[in-house]
């Protein structure tokens, strides 16, 4: 009998261990200089012009719509095959999600569908987008770039499946995902089941420093320690008298002095998390071609097959968190690849039929395509240590339903 395979699976090595060891050894356990490292590799990696680590994927989408300034009352645009997180960052915020019905070949938003929403809806009623990279598949921003200007939208890109991935713009460039190009941020999640593992762990990427220096601040507390950005001024400078200096300062800001400017979150990465993320990046592009070649072998494998009603395909510049197939009678192939002690997983039940979603006056027949689509998904194993007879074994069992 087999071992069990999961969907996805961490990948930890020996150099993996040694990167987190020695920074257990030195002076600094969080706020060091692992934190910078990884954030510039990471920059680097997809193209950005910063990075800004933080504690995990959530806590980055709450910070994303903190610094774009979600109000009570804003509605914000995204889909509902997505993990929740996607979606709850803008009720943090006391913010409306309103969900856009995906489309049926990329299971991605369907630009479409946010161009009728927002077109039948009176001007400036919403702020921003939050399209999501799904399974890897990169999502065309640009074109999400021009229906967001018409509209005068931010875009957050929840780009969590996606490191690595890209689109080919209208002048076939590639466009990375999380580069900064065409969103305002992006975001990704260093959970286990992702590309990269930190334990817990995200990030968040853009090219816009004002957004980045928000986002600094918002990570730790809302605290400012740069004296060109203090609000209080000191007392000599408003002409008062040394008797009638305030307490807060004496001749200049002493050494200790710093502002909590704003409310903001302890939402920091330690630096032995940042030392394992970096040392994962480097092997971040074997990773994603061992996906793509596992991607391959599905694709062929299942093609022309007639219980095969929709497959992830092979699609240039995915990524492949997640390879997808569409079947008929999902929850039979779950229990009997369950028996095979295979674990499969479905991404994802729609979030708009989750019951907080449901309480907020979401219905099942509100988007008829996210939930057709729900009906027969079924997420394969998908990790790069996957063997090449356990993946034999998974596709031999998928025929074999099917084919008694
Ligand atoms: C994993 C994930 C998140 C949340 O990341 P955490 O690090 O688990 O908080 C958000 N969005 C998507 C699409 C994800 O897959």
């Amino acid at each position: 009998m087999n071992n069990p395979i999961p969907y996805g699976r961490q990948n930890i090595t020996e150099e993996d261990i040694e990167a987190v060891v020695s920074t257990l050894k030195s002076d600094y356990l969080t706020q060091g200089p692992k934190i910078d490292e990884f954030e510039e590799a990471f920059a680097a990696y997809v193209g950005s012009k910063y990075a800004v680590a933080v504690s995990n994927g959530t806590a980055a989408l709450h910070l994303c719509a903190l610094a774009l300034k979600v109000q009570p009352g804003d509605k914000v645009i995204t889909t509902p095959i997505t993990f929740a997180a996607s979606a709850n960052c803008v009720r943090y915020c006391g913010g409306e999600v309103v969900f856009a019905d995906i489309d049926p070949e990329t299971y991605l938003l369907d630009i479409d569908k946010v161009r009728q929403l927002l077109e039948n809806a009176p001007k400036g009623s919403y702020k921003g987008i939050i399209p999501v990279d799904f399974a890897g598949r990169a999502i065309d921003l640009e074109a999400f770039r021009k229906l967001a200007d018409e509209f005068g939208l931010w875009i957050i890109e929840d780009a969590c499946h996606a490191p690595g991935g890209y689109f080919h713009d209208s002048k076939k460039e590639k466009q990375f995902c999380g580069n900064g190009k065409f969103a305002d941020l992006a975001i990704f999640s260093f959970h286990p089941v992702k590309h990269l593992a930190s334990g817990e762990g995200g990030m968040v990427t853009t090219n816009d420093q004002e957004l980045y220096e928000k986002l600094l601040q918002l990570r730790t507390h809302g605290i400012v320690k740069d004296e060109k950005r203090y609000k209080n001024t000191p007392s000599f400078a408003n002409g008062l008298e040394k008797s009638q200096y305030s307490i807060l300062d004496t001749q200049d800001y002493p050494q200790w002095y710093m502002e909590m400017q704003e409310l903001g979150y302890n939402y920091r990465l330690t630096d032995f998390q940042a030392a394992l993320g970096s040392s994962q990046l480097k092997r971040a592009d074997d990773g994603l071609e061992k996906r793509r070649a596992i991607a391959s072998r599905y694709q062929e494998a299942f093609e022309n097959k007639n219980f095969i009603k929709g497959q992830s395909g092979v699609i240039e510049g995915h990524a492949y968190h997640l390879y997808v197939i569409e079947v008929e009678d999902r929850l039979g192939l779950y229990n009997c690849l369950r028996e095979h002690k295979i674990f499969t997983q479905i991404h994802y039940i729609p979030c708009h039929l989750m019951p907080y979603y449901q309480d907020l006056g979401w219905r099942e027949g509100d988007l008829p395509v996210a939930e057709q689509y729900y009906k027969n998904c079924i997420s394969l194993p998908m990790f790069p240590t996957l063997r090449n007879e356990e993946l034999d074994f998974v596709i031999d069992c998928v025929k074999n339903f099917y084919q008694r």
